[in-house]
């Protein structure tokens, strides 16, 4: 029998069926902008501030500190860019870590050619922010530390309260990518002292193409997309109303079914941990066994293509991803990996499978029954594994 199984919802998840029901009338029938006069049209304003509210609520924030965007990465870029700009007289340093997303990465060093400067910040070897070391890196010209919720990639968790108070300590600005943890761990913006958050629709069941950046008030950030007057003169464009429905939808959703939700995924994560670990020989967890996200495993196995392992992976049914995706398709290994002290080699050999609010228990034992076949092929054809095995008498 065929089978399609998706374990790849940190690249992005399937739209819930309710969230786009709760979209189309937006586009077939609602479908004035929310800026025009006539009440047709203006009535989305009020759909729109109803979404906004939601994500404050979830957030333990208010409703005027909701900025949507186009989704994470302009989050991202915006909270370096504008913070950076408005911050201009009082410093131009900025501190951020070696495992950030690349709408962080690459933002940051935009920003180094602009003449700003950056410290990027070693983790260890789950992939978790050294405190001491972020203050020490701290100077008087340091302007803001961004510093992601959760890595997309091996699944850690920060400790953003902590780092949150020493950023508030030392009257620092503090920005979280938030875009994988937002609808799977709870999230206080005041008792983690989170200035500014990034949020994205379409890693939670909602749509791509929206996201949102939370601004705490009082903080001052310029504009980011020049034009008309929306999100209260600091995003111009039209908004993405259905966009904007759909995540508010899926963040409602989310939030109602996140402990029963995260609580199932995270059996199932352990469940195949300890599968892996027990009967791949060489396979090593990468992140965090515990400050994880309740649906993420990353391994690396010795002796093998990363690459070759996903195809035959493909050919089963199985989608799952080695590094982020923004990595596949280069022959780079993954930055997260390289920084948290794996080999070229066998940062290589890793593939990331993170499972969604659909993944079964017989999904979880199919994929890892075919893992292991194919594990086992590919070592039989490496050169590298045949000389290791030599060499161990194996
Ligand atoms: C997916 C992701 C982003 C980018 O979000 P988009 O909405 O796809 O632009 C940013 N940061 C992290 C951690 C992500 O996982």
């Amino acid at each position: 029998m065929e089978r399609f199984i998706y374990l790849d919802n940190a690249a992005t998840t399937k739209t819930a069926p309710e969230v786009v029901e709760a979209m189309l009338p937006y586009f077939t029938e609602n479908y004035g902008n929310p800026s025009s006069v006539y009440s047709f049209a203006s009535k989305n304003k009020d759909v729109i501030a109803k979404q906004r509210e939601i994500m404050a609520n979830v957030l333990g924030a208010e409703a005027n500190e909701i900025y949507f965007t186009a989704g994470g990465s302009e989050a991202d870029n915006w909270a370096l860019k504008a913070t950076m700009e408005a911050y201009k007289n009082k410093g131009n340093h900025i501190i951020t870590t070696k495992i950030e997303h690349h709408a962080v990465l690459h933002t940051a060093e935009y920003l180094e050619r602009q003449g700003f400067e950056v410290t990027y910040l070693d983790v260890d070897e789950n992939g978790i922010v050294k405190l001491d070391e972020l203050k020490k890196a701290i100077r008087p010209t340091t302007v803001l530390i961004s510093i992601m919720f959760a890595n997309n990639e091996i699944g850690t968790i920060q400790p953003i309260k902590e780092i949150g108070s020493i950023a508030k300590e030392n009257g620092i600005l503090f920005h979280t990518d938030a875009v994988q943890a937002f609808g799977q761990v709870p999230i206080n913006v005041d008792e983690c002292h989170i200035d500014m958050l990034s949020a994205s629709g379409h890693k939670l069941n909602g749509p791509k193409g929206i996201g949102f950046l939370y601004i705490r008030k009082g903080v001052k950030i310029r504009s980011f997309v020049h034009g008309g007057a929306q999100e209260r003169k600091r995003r111009a464009g039209t908004e993405n109303v259905p966009g904007i429905v759909g995540f508010g939808t899926a963040v409602k959703r989310a939030a109602d079914t996140m402990k029963e939700r995260t609580g199932k995924e995270r059996k199932l994560r352990d469940y195949m941990i300890e599968r892996i670990s027990s009967e791949i020989p060489y396979a090593k967890l990468n992140g965090d066994v515990k400050k994880r996200l309740p649906n993420n495993v990353n391994f690396s196995f010795r002796f093998i293509e990363g690459e070759s392992l996903l195809i035959m992976l493909d050919m089963k049914g199985i989608c799952a991803s080695s590094g982020s995706a923004c990595t596949s398709g280069s022959l780079d290994p993954s930055h997260v990996l390289l920084a948290i002290g794996l080999p070229h080699e066998i940062a290589h050999g890793s593939v990331r499978m993170t499972l969604g609010e659909e993944t079964t228990k017989d999904d979880i034992d199919y994929v890892v029954d075919n893992l292991k076949e194919i594990v086992n092929k590919l070592r039989s054809m490496s050169p590298l594994y045949e000389d290791f095995a030599k060499k161990h008498n194996k």
